[in-house]
C-alpha cells in the first residue's frame, strides 16, 4: 500500500509555476529520497502534504485519506522534521518531549516510556542538559525523537542532513534507516550520496514533476549504458588491446585512461561476451572486468540538465 499518494499536483506562486502535474507514490516501509535542486519545489510539496499550503489543483492522500488544506486530520499519521527545528533552549530533552507529549494528549506513563525509548534511539539518553548547548546534529536528532513521539506512519524530513558535518549526517542517516520497519521515511535532499546510502526509492523533482522515480536499481537499469570497464596490467597492454582490429567497428567506442579501458557496445550481453572472448583469444587476464553502473550523481546530472 502507498502511505503517500500525490496526483496531478499544480502549484504556482504568481508567474512562478513550481509544481506542474506532479505524480508521486510512496510505498509503506520504505526510505524515500525526494531529490531536486534548490528551488525545485520540494518544500512546497511537503507543505501541501502537511495541509499548510493550498495547491492550485490535484490531490494528496496520506494513508488513503485525502489531505484537506487548513484542517489536515491526516497529520495524525505524520511526523515532521523541518530543516531547522526550533526548541525552547532552557529545557532539557526529557522535559521538551514531555511538553510535546502533553500537547499531543498522550498519557503521562506513555510519554515517559516513549521518551526514554526515543532518546535511546537517537543517542541522547545521556544528554541530560539544556538544549541551548546542543550541537546542530543533536538538535536534529532531538527533532527526530519529537517527530516520532506519536508513532506516525510517515516521517517527513526536510533536508535533514544538509547543514551537518559528515559524522552528524551519518548519525541521522543511521537513525532514519533503523526506523523504516515501523515508519515510512520521506526525506528531501540535494545530497545524492545520502540517498545512495539509505534510500530504497528515489524520486527526482525537476520542472515541476518527477524526472526520475523508482528503486535505485530500477533507475540504474533504465539508464544503464552498455559500458564495460576493463583494467589491464599496465597502460601498454590497455593500448595494445584498444588497437585490436576486431574492435574497429562503428558500434564500439573506446576510451583509454592509463591502464583502464572503457568500452561502449551496442548490446550489453552480446558486446560483453564479445569482449570476454577477445580477451581470452589474446590470452589477456584483466585485473578487473566490470559493467559500469551509472551513479545517481551521473543520472541526476543527465536528467536535470
Ligand atoms: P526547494 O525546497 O526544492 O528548494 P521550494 O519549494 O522551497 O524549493 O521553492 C520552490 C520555488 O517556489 C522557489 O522558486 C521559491 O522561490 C518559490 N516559493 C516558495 N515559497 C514561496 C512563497 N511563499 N511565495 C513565493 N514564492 C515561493
Amino acid at each position: 500500500m502507498n502511505i503517500l499518494e500525490i496526483k496531478q499536483l499544480h502549484m504556482s506562486f504568481g508567474d512562478n509555476q513550481v509544481l506542474n502535474g506532479l505524480d508521486m507514490a510512496v510505498p509503506e516501509h520504505s526510505v524515500f529520497g525526494f531529490v531536486g535542486k534548490n528551488g525545485a519545489g520540494k518544500t512546497t510539496t511537503m507543505k501541501i502534504v502537511l495541509g499548510l499550503l493550498r495547491a492550485d489543483s490535484g490531490s494528496v492522500k496520506v494513508n488513503g485519506e485525502k489531505v484537506v488544506y487548513g484542517a489536515a486530520k491526516t497529520n495524525r499519521h505524520i511526523g515532521f522534521l523541518p530543516d531547522v527545528p526550533e526548541f525552547y533552549g532552557y529545557m532539557r530533552p526529557m522535559e521538551y518531549l514531555r511538553l510535546c507529549g502533553e500537547i499531543t494528549g498522550l498519557s503521562p506513563d506513555r510519554i515517559k516510556s516513549r521518551s526514554e525509548e526515543l532518546l535511546t534511539l537517537v543517542g541522547l539518553k545521556e544528554a541530560n542538559r539544556k538544549i541551548s548547548g546542543f550541537s546542530r546534529g543533536m538538535k536534529q536528532r532531538l527533532g527526530i525523537a519529537q517527530a516520532l513521539l506519536n508513532e506516525p506512519k510517515l516521517l517527513i524530513c526536510d533536508e535533514p542532513t544538509s547543514a551537518l558535518d559528515p559524522i552528524g549526517r551519518k548519525e541521522i542517516l543511521d537513525i532514519l534507516s533503523t526506523i523504516k520497519g515501523k515508519t515510512t521515511v520521506v526525506f528531501s535532499t540535494h545530497i545524492l550520496s545520502d540517498v545512495e546510502r539509505i534510500c530504497d526509492r528515489v524520486a527526482v523533482l525537476h520542472n515541476g514533476r518527477l524526472a526520475l522515480s523508482g528503486t535505485l536499481s530500477e533507475i540504474q537499469e533504465q539508464y544503464r549504458h552498455n559500458s564495460f570497464s576493463i583494467k589491464f596490467a599496465n597502460s601498454d597492454e590497455a593500448a595494445q588491446f584498444a588497437g585490436s582490429e576486431e574492435l574497429k567497428r562503428p558500434t564500439i567506442k573506446l576510451t583509454q585512461d592509463a591502464d583502464v579501458l572503457t568500452v561502449v557496445v551496442e548490446d550489453r550481453r552480446v558486446g560483453g561476451q564479445f569482449l570476454i572472448d577477445l580477451l581470452s583469444k589474446k590470452q589477456i587476464t584483466p585485473d578487473k572486468f566490470e559493467a559500469v553502473e551509472p551513479t545517481l550523481e551521473s543520472l541526476f546530472t543527465e536528467v536535470v540538465r
